[in-house]
């Protein structure tokens, strides 16, 4: 992953969360407090704008910028998730051979700050179900011989049926555990954004 590839995901990222930004919101409405859209737009509102004046190093430097921005312009819980899984990404892409094995260990590590900051396991309806499985399809590809093209559309595939998943389930993580059992047959807003984040990633690697 160079820094242009990172560059236009993150770009790709705030694109399709300013076009999703009401279907977010909405899936927030049912389970949540009808935020969520919202609370991306403004993130990565504020990530464009950061990244636009950062005289970045490495691509590990733009998803540290990413993260670090996220943090502070989003109060919800997603902006301390997806800040902190940025940026533990870019910590971990910052040295080393930038090759897909090491991408691999850098989403990993994106998850195990999700995991280490939020506490939720796969199956309590959070971003987790949509990421885990994603990463596990990455390096599946990456061991059947895929590039990173392969492996990141089989990591969107596996978010997105990840993101399917969650509707069947109660919520035990975050606002939507506040309803139990009624949060039950509602996608979950978070599973949803990773599963565009993923989609984004795929788009932007994929062979033209
Ligand atoms: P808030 O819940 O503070 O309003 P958002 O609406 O931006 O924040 O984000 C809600 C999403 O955050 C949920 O749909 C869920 O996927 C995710 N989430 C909440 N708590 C956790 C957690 N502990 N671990 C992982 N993801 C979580
Ligand atoms: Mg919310």
């Amino acid at each position: 992953m160079d820094i242009a590839v990172a560059r236009a995901w993150v770009r790709a990222i705030a694109d399709v969360v300013d076009e999703q930004t009401d279907y977010l919101t909405q899936l927030d409405s049912a389970i949540g407090d009808a935020d969520h859209g919202v609370n991306l737009r403004r993130g990565f509102a504020a990530v464009r704008t950061a990244l636009a004046g950062l005289d970045a190093g490495s691509a590990g430097d733009i998803f540290v910028k990413t993260g670090a921005t996220l943090v502070s312009s989003i109060g919800g819980a997603s902006g301390p998730l997806y800040g902190s899984a940025f940026r533990a990404i870019g910590k971990a892409l910052r040295e080393g051979p930038g090759d897909d094995k090491q991408l691999l260990a850098a989403l990993n590590d994106g998850l195990a700050a999700i995991q280490r900051l939020g506490a939720a396991v796969p199956g309590d309806k959070t971003i987790v179900d949509a990421y885990a499985p994603a990463v596990a399809a990455f390096e599946r590809s990456l061991q059947d011989g895929g590039d990173l093209a392969a492996a990141s559309s089989a990591a969107a595939d596996a978010a997105e049926e990840g993101m399917r998943a969650t509707t069947s389930m109660q919520a035990r993580k975050g606002r939507a555990s506040y309803l139990g059992a009624r949060s039950v047959g509602h996608q979950d807003p978070g599973a949803t954004s990773t599963a565009l984040i993923f989609r984004a990633l795929a788009g932007v690697v994929a062979a033209p």
